[in-house]
């Protein structure tokens, strides 16, 4: 049976915010743009193989500026269009499953994504609702009934689809007629749509005061820092690859994977500091998949878990232990490197390095180990 194609479609396509000031999806949030805390989240998540954004017309640049070079599509002038571009940019190789995401709710849980897609089995889509806490009531010019709130849901964004549906449901719906959502307009082609439970942490960024909010839950929380450590051999006929930059040398390090023990030592720390185990439990060496893998791959993963729980990335401090090759000459190149895979600054990231005065195993040249110690903020 082969795996089910699931691509997450980001909507950040306003123009505007009601603060005013540029669009929303734009504005800083724990020091990165609110758009890419939720894009990390979903190109983090295992099951997830592209994420997609649909931006406002001229909005390349500033998103370039969020997330780097990340494949997007141009919108148009409301939701249920933005959507539709996306959908049919989707169309000419189609997934088989389509996460639909508001840019808004920056903080995508990894388990709400997991409840959503079991429901595909069953169902053609699935959305993550809460119940509504709160009394309501109808209001006019003075407070009227109360409006019984015990089968009333807030629904939140992801919504996951079947690929086919959402884009029937989304080519075939009036234009004269706007959606709430897209679960109505699957509903409406006679659909079932699932719900599964939500999560606080996708609440809409909205007013003034839910950015203090989230800005709040950021700062407010508490943070961490955990450390990774890990060791590869050196031996001859293997490229040298270190802190994800090729450095040129007459051995290199040997593992299942590219063994580039910087970047391991820097997952196992991001890893530690939400307690999501350590790069065995998400890349296991018996896994062919990985083999000479570009362990890149594992720290972003790393840094999408981090992203998925709320949180954000302060420093990377990564020490490395070896008599050759120096590491001063390729220390910036690293830098950048590291940075770039975390979407952080070069300024957040310290690479020293040291010999352990030709003692062991690193003094002997047998092998590279490497330290790092991650500090992160989380909510
Ligand atoms: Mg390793």
């Amino acid at each position: 049976m082969t795996r089910p194609r699931t691509v997450a479609l980001i909507v950040a396509a306003g123009q505007g915010n009601r603060m005013g000031g540029s669009p929303k999806q734009f504005m800083a949030l724990g020091g990165k743009a609110v758009v890419a805390h939720s894009y990390h989240a979903f190109a983090a998540h295992p099951a997830i193989e592209d994420v997609v954004v649909v931006i406002g017309a001229g909005q390349e640049a500033e998103l370039a500026a969020a997330i780097g070079e990340v494949r997007h599509v141009t919108g148009g002038a409301t939701r249920r269009a933005s959507v539709l571009r996306g959908l049919e940019a989707l169309a000419a190789d189609p997934p088989t499953r389509v996460l639909i995401h508001d840019a808004a709710r920056p903080f995508v849980p990894t388990a709400v994504i997991d409840r959503l897609l079991a429901e595909l089995d069953r169902y053609e889509g699935a959305i993550p609702a809460l119940p509504v806490a709160d009394t309501l009531v109808r209001f006019d010019d003075r407070m009227g009934d109360t409006v019984d709130r015990a089968d009333l849901f807030r629904v939140q964004t992801p919504q996951a689809f079947i690929f086919d549906a959402v884009l029937a449901a989304h080519r075939h719906w009036p234009s004269d007629t706007d959606p709430t959502d897209d679960a109505q307009m699957v509903r409406q082609t006679g659909h079932e749509v699932a719900i599964v439970e939500g999560d606080r942490m996708l609440d809409k960024l909205t007013f003034p005061a839910d950015f203090a909010a989230a800005e709040a839950r950021i700062a407010g929380g508490c943070t961490r820092s955990a450390m990774g450590y890990d060791v590869h051999r050196l031996v001859a006929g293997e490229e040298l690859w270190l802190g994800g930059v090729l450095v040129p040398h007459d051995k290199g390090l040997s593992g299942h994977s590219d063994a580039d023990v910087a970047l391991h030592a820097i997952t196992d720390a991001l890893l530690g500091t939400i307690g999501a185990g350590d790069i065995g439990t998400h890349f296991p060496p018996s896994d062919p998949k990985w083999r000479g893998a570009e362990s890149g791959q594992f720290l972003t993963h790393a840094a999408g878990l981090v992203a998925a729980r709320g949180g954000v990335i302060d420093f990377i401090d990564l020490t490395l232990i070896c008599e050759a090759p120096k590491i001063g000459p390729h220390r910036e190149v690293m830098r950048g490197r590291i940075a770039e895979l975390l979407s952080i600054d070069p300024d957040q990231v310290s690479i020293k390095a040291t010999t352990s005065e030709r003692l062991g195993f690193t003094g002997r040249g047998e092998g590279i180990a490497a330290q790092a110690i991650a500090t992160v903020r989380v909510p």
